[in-house]
């Protein structure tokens, strides 16, 4: 019998068929008992050699990451032996050794569950998603307290699909890209570390598959499918056929698409189309510059804002300085945090709100918050100094935030001129245009800001009023609504009447289904996840910009959504031979 999971989240795009390997996590029984008086001081000393062990473990995986991928993904590593040296957790484990006389592995066990408990009641996913970090050290020191090296992914067979329930980072890293085909976890969104490393490998993921570990078994015959977002179990013969030919076809195809990183991205009629990346993580930047973008188009900077500890000015600053050096002098538009909604950190963990996408969300945060928001100006302004960095202003919903962040702004520019610090003096500050009140008023905005920049995740939702992450509704979430078409018509008719640039940085520019359309419309500049720059440069060469005028002149006229999303997936599979099935 074959069964689907659609529920998970892609964090690295492709299609894979493939024996599962469903990993266990053969957490060890815990040994429990009491030690004698006599016998602490032994068992503190075991406990600190299993410590001291577990680091230098980890050390090793931090220096071969390091080697085989990236400084920056060595750093995951690098808070794994925060947390072991963090003294307050070695400290505790000793105190409960020494007073209530527990055995190592009890002791440490018993604060490290404390810990991920809190961890899970704190509601903050991405506090939720530190759980695996957690659990893996105690797996760790325990393994070594008790003499046991596991090897969890060494009986794994080439071409196998990893099944589990989520990854330690230390797992994902030495998953040879060669062996292993893809990964299904039950946990994890799109910013978690698997979801990163996966995308950062180039193997096909699917996270957050709720069931997955409790559905399949170890040899069970599996379809992942990191386009639609499904996973199929034991597929029908004929769903297996269809699907090795798609696998298949997308092999080839990214094969033949990864020889476009080198050519231009323009029209068959010679219109320049600029794709830009998007970025969430340092490690995605060189991901954006092997495909040949033309820069940043879209640094979501509250990423650097998720660990427990706030970065201050100067962490910000060396981050936002290390991308400017690296794509100059293409841009590097770094939005200021856009925080609240469904990306809560530890600062706003108790800022609950009954409608957070409609609250303190972003550039209102931000005013609420100006401290903060200064110091992000500030480090944001001096990193400027090295490179072509704009500054993207997140859900301006009106004439009067806009005008009270520009003159915050300029305030910070006065106090870096007062103190002789170098910045650059014609930097650009634009708007995410992703509230349908500046869509509206998009042209008196542009008074106002040097550019715009789409955010069609949330002018979807808002246009609509379909919560963009409610699962249930989600087939009313259509970004080729014709209410949200005469919305991105407006815009762009806005912004080339008052002269003023303006990009799409939502999933749809990275949607290669609808980049006839957007360049349709009038857009010119988009901005996407690295992962998808092949598909829509390969869209953007092979048509005319008048064919795409004609076409998005006709999708206008419709009054279905539904039909137009029929007819603008039934275009592309038409005209580019696509693996997509049918929305
Ligand atoms: C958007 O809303 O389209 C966007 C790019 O911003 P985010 O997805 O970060 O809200
Ligand atoms: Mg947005």
């Amino acid at each position: 019998m074959s069964e689907e999971f659609t529920s998970g989240t892609i964090a690295s795009p492709g299609i894979r068929i493939g024996r599962a390997h469903v990993l266990s996590r053969r957490n060890p029984d815990i040994p429990r008992y009491f030690i004698n008086t006599w016998n602490i001081n032994n068992e503190i000393s075991r406990f600190e050699e299993a410590v001291h062990s577990t680091k230098s473990d980890i050390e090793t995986i931090q220096r071969q990451v390091a080697i085989t991928l990236s400084s920056e993904m060595s750093d995951i590593f690098a808070t794994h032996v925060m947390i072991l040296e963090d003294p307050l957790l070695v400290e505790k484990a000793k105190d409960i050794i020494r007073r209530e006389q527990k055995n190592a592995e009890w002791a440490i066990n018993d604060i490290i569950v404390e810990y991920t408990n809190n961890l899970e009641a704190s509601g903050d996913d991405y506090l939720k998603e530190r759980i695996v970090d957690f659990s893996d050290l105690n797996r760790r020191i325990i393994s070594n307290l008790m003499n046991h090296r596991e090897k969890p992914l060494m009986d794994v067979s080439e071409g196998d699909i990893l099944v589990a329930a989520d990854f330690t980072p230390g797992e994902t890293a030495c998953m040879n890209r060669m062996a292993i085909s893809a990964f299904v976890t039950d946990r994890g969104g799109r910013t978690s570390h698997t979801a990163i490393m996966a995308r950062a490998l180039g193997i096909p993921a699917i996270v957050g598959a709720i069931n997955a570990t409790a559905s399949v078994k170890t040899g069970d015959m599996l379809i992942v499918d990191a386009i639609h977002g499904r996973v199929i179990i034991n597929p029908p013969e004929e769903v297996l056929k269809e699907y090795k030919q798609y696998e298949h076809d997308y092999t080839r195809i990214e094969a033949e698409l990864e020889l476009l990183s080198n050519l231009g991205a323009k029209t068959s009629d010679n219109e320049e189309i600029f794709i830009y990346g998007n970025v969430e993580v340092p490690e995605e930047m060189k991901s954006v510059s092997r495909f040949g973008a033309h820069g940043i188009g879209l640094y979501r900077s509250e990423f650097l804002f998720m660990g427990k500890k706030l970065p201050d000015e100067e962490a910000q600053f060396q981050a936002y300085r290390t991308a400017a050096e690296f794509f100059d002098p293409q841009p590097v538009t770094i939005r200021t945090i856009d925080i609240g909604g469904d990306k809560i950190i530890s600062y706003t963990e108790s800022m609950k709100e009954k409608n957070p996408f409609l609250g303190c969300r972003a550039i209102r945060f931000c005013l609420d918050n100006e401290e903060l928001f200064r110091i992000q100006l500030r480090a944001i302004l001096r990193a400027s100094a090295y490179g072509n960095v704009r500054i993207l202003f997140p859900m301006i919903s009106c004439v009067g935030e806009l005008k009270e962040a520009q003159k915050i702004l300029s305030d910070v520019k006065s106090e870096l001129d007062s103190a002789g610090i170098a910045y650059k003096k014609d930097i650009k500050a634009g708007i995410m245009i992703e509230v349908p009140s500046a869509a509206i008023n998009a042209d008196r905005l542009a008074s106002y800001c040097d550019f715009f920049s789409v955010g069609t995740n949330d002018l979807v939702q808002y246009i609509l009023a379909v919560d963009r992450i409610n699962e249930k509704i989600a087939r009313l979430y259509n970004p080729a609504d014709p209410a949200v078409l005469r919305f991105l018509r407006m815009i762009s008719d806005s912004a080339a009447r008052s002269d003023v640039p303006v990009s799409i940085c939502g999933e749809m520019a990275g949607d290669p289904v609808y980049t006839m359309l957007l360049i349709g419309l009038g857009f010119r500049h988009l901005s996407m996840s690295p992962a998808f720059m092949y598909q829509v440069k390969n869209v953007v060469r092979s048509v005319s910009s008048e064919e795409c005028r004609v076409l998005a002149e006709e999708l206008m006229t419709e009054e279905d959504g539904d039909n137009v999303r029929r007819r603008i997936y039934e275009i592309y599979d038409r005209r580019f031979n696509s693996f997509r099935k049918k929305a």
